[in-house]
C-alpha cells in the first residue's frame, strides 16, 4: 500500500476518527504507523540474511534514540511526500513531527553513541543488533523552580509508540534465585541511508510470567500477588539517572543480568536454529561489543548457559567466550568503574557467583603461573574481598579492549588499565567517537546541507563525509556569504523556538556561545559561569567598553542525587536572573538555560551555534560528541586539549581553532603546588567572581550551596581544593574567549573558519567509527538485502 493511503487508514484505526478530526499527537501515531508498515516486509527480510552469517550484537544498558519519524523519513527519502500527504489535509509536517516524544533510554554520551552507531551500521548494511531495555521511564524531566532543578518522571511510551513492536512469541525466562522473569522483546526498526536494510534495536521489558500468581489469590495472599507483579515490573520500570555512581544496588543488578540473559538466550536459541546444536562455533558467528560495564554480566551468563543448558565443559565454554567479547572503557575517573558487593550475586543468582569466583580462581593461577607478584594479581582480581570489579572480569575475557579517543585510549593504557596493557597490549586498540551526519547534519539543519549538495555536486558527502575534505579550498566569497546567512538564518528559528519554550528574547546578531551537555564538575560549567560573571562585572564598570553583543546558551541534567551538580544550575539561573534584567547592561549579555535538554533540543540549538564550549579538564573527558556535532554544523570549538577535541584541532589546524589551558601532561606538576587562593588574590576579576557566590549579588535562596561552592574551591577543608583547577584555568580562558569574541566581528573570516571545521568534520562521522569496528573488531562484512 502507498503511503498515502496507508497514512489516513492509520490514523483512523488509532484514533477512530478520520484526519481531519483527529488530534496532532494522532497524526504522528498514524504517519509513524504506516512507515513501520511500509519498510515491515525489508526489516523480515533484513532479520532473515543477518541471522545466517557472523553477526555483531551491541550489549548497552543506554540508547538515547531521541525523535524517530524525521530520521526515518529521510533515510528513506519520503520526507517531501510526507509533507505533501499532510498538506493535503491542511497540517504542516514540521508542527506533526514537534509532537514526537524523545526516546530518552540514555544518560547522555554513551546513550547516545549506542543510537548513533546503530545509525551507522544499518546505513552500512552491517549485521549488527543493538540489545537493550524497554524502560518504561526514560531519563527524567527537568524543570526549574526558582532556578533549582526538580526532577519528573517521563512515561515517554503512554500515548502509545509505534516505533517498537511487541514480539510476544520471542519472549525469554530469566530466572533469579527468588524470582523468575519474562522478558519481552520490543523491537525498534532502524533504518539506514538510501538502503532498503533494516536493522533492530531489540529492547526487553520485564513482565511476571503468569499475570497474576492464581494460587496466591486463591490462598487468601492478594496483597504477596500483587507485590510479587510489582517486583517483576520494577526491573525494567526505570533508567538510573546517573551515569558515574550507582544507587538502588540490587534492581541495577538484576536490570542488567535482565537484558544480558535474555538477549543471550535470544542469540544461542538462533545459533542453534542456523547452525546446529554444537556450540563450538559460537564466536565464529557471533561478536559481542559491551559499550561500558554495564553489559558485563554477559560474560558469566555466557558461560553459565554454555555449560549447563549446552553442555559444554569449562574451557571450551572460555574459549568462546574469550573470542566473543569486546569492552569497550568510557571514564578514566577511578570512581566510575563499576564495582558490586559479592553479597548481592549470592543473594539474586548463586550460580553466576560461583562462576564469577571460579573465573576469580583460574584467574589467579593463570597470572601466578606469568609470574605477577601477589599484589599485582590482587589489585587486578576480578573479585577482592567481598567486591566484585566489572571493568576487571572485561578486561580479563574479551579480545578487544578499546578506548573512545586517541588520548583516552593513551591514558587508559598508561593508567587506568596499566596492568592489563602490559600483559595484553595486543588487546587494546582505539576507536575514535563519531556521530551521525544525517541526524546531527542534514536533518538539524537542512539550509547547509542544500549548500554541501550544491557546493560538492551531489549528496554523496550523507553516506562519506570525508568527501568534503575535498572542498576545504573551494570556499570562495559567494561560498562563505551563504553560510554566513544560513548560520544567521538558523539563529532566527532558534531565537523563536527559545522564546516560545523558555519565554526569553534573545538577539541573532549577538554571539551564540553554548555549551550543552550532562552537568558534571569535571566539564566545567563552573568555569564558563564565572566568565559571565566577570564580563557582567566589566560592563557594569565600564559600561562604554566596546564589546560584542553574547548570548550565552545552557542545556544540562544533573543527577538528582549530584548536590554540588544542582548547585552549578543553581548558580547559572541565578546569574541569568542578575545579568537578564539588569538596565544597565540593557541586553549586551544574555544567559539562556534551556530546561531539559536532550536530544531534541539539541537539534535545534546546535544549527544555530557560533561557538562550542568543550572545556572540561584535560584528561578527564574521554572522547565528548557534541563537540563533533557542532563542528560539523560551522560552530567553533573553544576548548581544553582533551578527548576527541585533541583530534579535533588536528582536522583543522591552530587557526580555526580556541585552545587553552592546562594539558593533561602538565596538570601532575601544576597541580603539586597549586594554590587556588592565590588564584583568587591575583588573577584579574576572579575575586570579585568568587565573592559574588557569597556577597548577595546572587541568590541561592538560602540553601546554602553557593558557599559550598565556594569552598569546593578556596578551602581545604574540601580535600583537594578546587580538583578540576577552575581557578587555574581561568584567566587563560577569559583571555581566549575575549580573543574569540573580537574575530567573531569580521564576519568573513569567522565564516572561512567555520568552513573548514564542517569540510574537516569527516572523520567524526560515526560511519568511519563503525567501519573501524567492522574490520578491525568484529571482523563482519556488509551483508546488503538487495
Ligand atoms: C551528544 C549528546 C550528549 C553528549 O554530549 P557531550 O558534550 O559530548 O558530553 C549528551 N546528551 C545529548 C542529548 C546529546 O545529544
Amino acid at each position: 500500500m502507498t503511503l498515502s493511503k496507508s497514512f489516513p487508514s492509520q490514523v483512523r484505526a488509532n484514533s477512530g476518527r478520520p484526519v481531519l478530526e483527529s488530534t496532532p499527537m494522532e497524526v504522528w501515531q498514524g504517519l509513524s504507523a504506516s512507515i513501520v508498515d511500509h519498510i515491515a516486509s525489508d526489516w523480515a527480510a533484513t532479520a532473515k540474511k543477518y541471522a545466517q552469517g557472523r553477526q555483531e550484537h551491541y550489549f548497552s544498558a543506554e540508547f538515547l534514540m531521541g525523535r524517530a519519524l524525521l530520521n526515518n523519513l529521510s533515510n528513506l527519502g519520503l520526507v517531501d511526500h510526507a509533507r505533501d500527504i499532510l498538506s493535503n489535509y491542511g497540517l504542516d509536517l514540521s508542527v506533526i513531527l514537534e509532537e514526537e516524544p524523545d526516546a530518552a533510554l540514555g544518560n547522555g554520551g554513551l546513550g547516545r553513541l549506542a543510537a548513533c552507531f546503530l545509525d551507522s551500521c544499518a546505513t552500512l548494511d552491517l549485521p549488527v543488533t543493538g540489545y537493550g531495555i524497554l524502560y518504561r521511564y526514560g531519563l527524567f524531566k527537568q524543570l526549574f523552580d526558582n532556578g533549582f532543578q526538580t526532577e519528573h518522571p517521563d512515561p515517554w511510551m503512554e500515548e502509545g509508540y509505534p516505533f517498537v513492536i511487541r514480539r510476544e512469541e520471542l519472549s525469554r525466562i530469566v530466572e533469579y534465585a527468588d524470582l523468575s522473569v519474562r522478558a519481552v522483546p520490543y523491537d525498534m526498526p532502524i533504518t539506514g541511508y538510501g538502503t532498503p536494510n533494516v536493522g533492530t534495536l531489540r529492547l526487553w521489558r520485564a513482565e511476571p510470567i503468569e499475570e497474576f500468581d492464581y494460587d496466591a489469590f486463591n490462598s487468601q495472599r492478594f496483597t504477596d500477588a500483587i507485590v510479587d507483579r510489582e517486583r517483576t515490573n520494577d526491573i525494567s520500570r526505570v533508567l538510573y539517572p546517573n551515569d558515574t555512581t550507582y544507587e538502588g544496588k540490587v534492581l541495577r543488578v538484576r536490570q542488567q543480568y535482565f537484558f544480558c540473559s535474555a538477549s543471550l538466550q535470544s542469540i544461542l536459541d538462533n545459533y542453534v536454529e542456523q547452525h546446529g546444536k554444537d556450540l563450538h562455533g559460537f564466536a565464529k558467528y557471533n561478536a559481542i561489543q559491551l559499550n561500558d560495564t554495564h553489559p558485563v554480566l554477559a560474560i558469566p551468563e555466557l558461560m553459565r548457559l554454555l555449560m549447563d543448558e549446552h553442555g559444554m565443559g569449562w574451557e571450551d565454554a572460555w574459549e568462546e567466550v574469550s573470542q566473543t567479547f569486546a569492552y569497550t572503557n568510557h571514564t578514566v575517573l577511578a570512581e566510575a568503574l563499576e564495582t558490586w558487593d559479592m553479597g548481592i550475586f549470592d543473594r539474586i543468582f548463586p550460580r553466576i557467583a560461583e562462576i564469577v569466583r571460579e573465573i576469580d580462581r583460574r584467574f589467579r593461577v593463570d597470572m601466578s603461573e606469568r609470574g605477577l607478584d601477589h599484589a599485582t594479581i590482587d589489585y587486578m582480581a576480578p573479585v577482592s574481598g567481598n567486591t566484585v570489579r566489572m571493568a576487571w572480569i572485561a578486561c580479563y575475557a574479551s579480545y578487544s579492549i578499546n578506548g573512545v579517543a586517541a588520548l583516552h585510549t593513551e591514558i587508559i593504557k598508561r593508567e587506568t588499565l596499566k596492568e592489563w596493557h602490559a600483559i595484553w597490549p595486543e588487546r587494546f586498540n582505539n576507536k575514535t567517537n563519531g556521530v551521525t551526519p544525517r541526524r546531527w547534519l542534514k536533518q538539524c539543519n537542512p539550509r547547509l546541507a542544500d549548500l554541501l549538495d550544491e557546493v560538492t555536486g551531489s549528496d554523496e558527502w550523507v553516506t562519506d563525509l570525508s568527501v568534503l575534505g575535498r572542498f576545504t579550498d573551494a570556499a570562495n566569497d559567494e561560498v562563505l556569504e551563504r553560510l554566513a546567512q544560513i548560520k544567521y538564518e538558523n539563529k532566527v528559528d532558534f531565537v523563536r523556538w527559545v522564546r516560545e519554550r523558555e519565554g526569553i528574547d534573545i538577539d541573532p546578531t549577538a554571539i551564540f556561545d553554548v555549551q550543552i551537555k550532562r552537568l558534571h564538575e569535571y566539564k566545567r560549567q563552573l568555569l564558563n559561569a564565572f566568565y559571565i560573571l566577570d564580563l557582567y562585572f566589566r560592563l557594569k564598570e565600564n559600561p562604554q567598553l566596546d564589546l560584542p553583543k553574547r548570548v550565552f546558551i545552557f542545556g544540562a541534567k544533573a543527577a538528582p542525587g549530584y548536590i554540588r551538580a544542582k548547585a552549578i544550575i543553581k548558580l547559572i539561573n541565578a546569574i541569568a536572573d542578575v545579568v537578564n534584567n539588569d538596565e544597565d547592561i540593557n541586553g549586551r549579555i544574555k544567559v539562556v538555560f534551556v530546561h531539559n535538554y536532550n536530544v531534541s533540543p539539541a537539534e535545534h540549538i546546535i544549527p544555530a551555534a557560533d561557538v562550542s564550549e568543550q572545556i572540561s579538564t584535560a584528561g578527564k573527558e574521554a572522547s565528548g560528541t557534541s563537540n563533533m556535532k557542532f563542528m560539523m554544523n560551522g560552530a567553533l570549538t573553544l576548548g581544553t586539549l582533551d578527548g576527541a577535541n585533541v583530534e579535533i584541532l588536528d582536522a583543522v589546524g591552530p587557526q580555526n581553532a580556541y585552545i587553552f589551558g592546562a594539558t593533561e601532561d602538565e596538570l601532575p606538576e601544576l597541580r603539586r603546588h597549586y594554590d587556588p587562593r592565590w588564584h583568587y588574590e591575583n588573577v584579574p576579576g576572579l575575586r570579585r567572581v568568587i565573592d559574588a557566590l557569597t556577597d548577595g549579588t546572587l541568590s541561592d535562596n538560602g540553601s546554602g550551596w553557593f558557599h559550598d561552592l565556594r569552598g569546593s574551591l578556596m578551602e581545604f577543608g574540601y580535600e583537594p581544593a578546587d580538583v578540576y583547577y577552575v581557578l587555574g584555568d581561568f584567566a587563560d580562558y577569559r583571555e581566549t574567549k575575549d580573543r574569540m569574541a573580537a574575530d567573531y566581528a569580521d564576519t568573513r573570516a569567522w565564516a572561512a573558519k567555520a568552513w573548514v571545521n564542517i569540510t574537516q568534520s569527516g572523520r567524526f562521522s560515526s560511519d568511519r567509527t563503525i567501519r573501524d569496528y567492522a574490520t578491525e573488531v568484529w571482523k563482519i562484512q556488509p551483508s546488503p538485502i538487495a
